[in-house]
């Protein structure tokens, strides 16, 4: 059986790596799908774990050799998704997850088609992401107010996904997320169901 995937879009600060370490905790084989950006590291951050970091004149030579399943400039950086992992994981039948902006998500989307499940993950507020974003305390004031600008654009896009998170309580966002994990397992494309149909008849 072939593997699904996960999508999770959403501004900057809404939580989204919060929730995604959650969900991993029991949700079964899976693969996080490290993206290679152009951006510096913050501060624990670690390279291909986080991220791979990479030098902008590398991302451009592997966008020419078509080692990217999508790319996408976001806030000034270059982001992108390697294509062979993605392939490999799904061929061992595991949960692909994928933690993109909505560029990304359109992309993969178009790819990967109805394997793919796609959750945007809010703040309840405007407000609130500021407040999570200046707590956070890992961007200086100059690039925060890049990514509430960025914010407003993206939740322009939020009735693009199959489900939407307003990650208030964390608790409950997390319940959320995985029960969506969940669903997005049992989502399966029609050379799985076929396979699966002629393995239950015996043939
Ligand atoms: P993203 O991956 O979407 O950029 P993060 O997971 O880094 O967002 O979360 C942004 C900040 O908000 C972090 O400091 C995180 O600890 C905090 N955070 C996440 N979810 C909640 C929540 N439900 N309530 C309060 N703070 C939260
Ligand atoms: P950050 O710099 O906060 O880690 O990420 C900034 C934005 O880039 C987030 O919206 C994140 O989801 C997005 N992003 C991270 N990796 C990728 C990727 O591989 N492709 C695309 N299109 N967006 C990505």
């Amino acid at each position: 059986m072939l593997g699904s995937a996960l999508i999770l879009s959403g501004p900057s600060g809404s939580g989204k790596s919060t929730l995604i370490r959650e969900l991993v905790e029991d949700i079964g084989p899976y693969y996080f799908s490290i993206s290679t950006t152009t951006r510096l590291p913050r501060v624990g951050e670690e390279n291909g774990i986080d991220y791979y970091f990479v030098e902008k004149t590398l991302f451009e030579e592997d966008i020419a050799q078509g080692y990217f399943l999508e790319h996408a400039k976001v806030h000034d950086n270059y982001y992108g998704t390697s294509l062979r992992p993605v392939l490999e994981a799904l061929e061992q039948g595991k949960l692909v997850i994928f933690d993109v902006d909505v560029q990304g998500h359109e992309s993969i989307k178009k790819r990967l088609g109805t394997i793919a499940t796609s959750v945007f993950v809010a703040t309840p507020s405007f407000e609130v992401l500021e407040e999570r974003l200046y707590a956070r305390q890992t961007d200086t004031n100059e690039v925060i107010q890049k990514r509430l600008n960025m914010a407003v654009t993206e939740m322009e896009r939020i009735d693009e996904f199959d489900y939407i998170i307003i990650n208030d309580a964390l608790d409950t966002a997390i319940a959320q997320l995985k029960a969506v994990g969940i669903a997005a397992k049992l989502k399966k494309d029609a050379q799985s169901i076929a396979s699966f149909k002629a393995v239950w008849k015996g043939k």
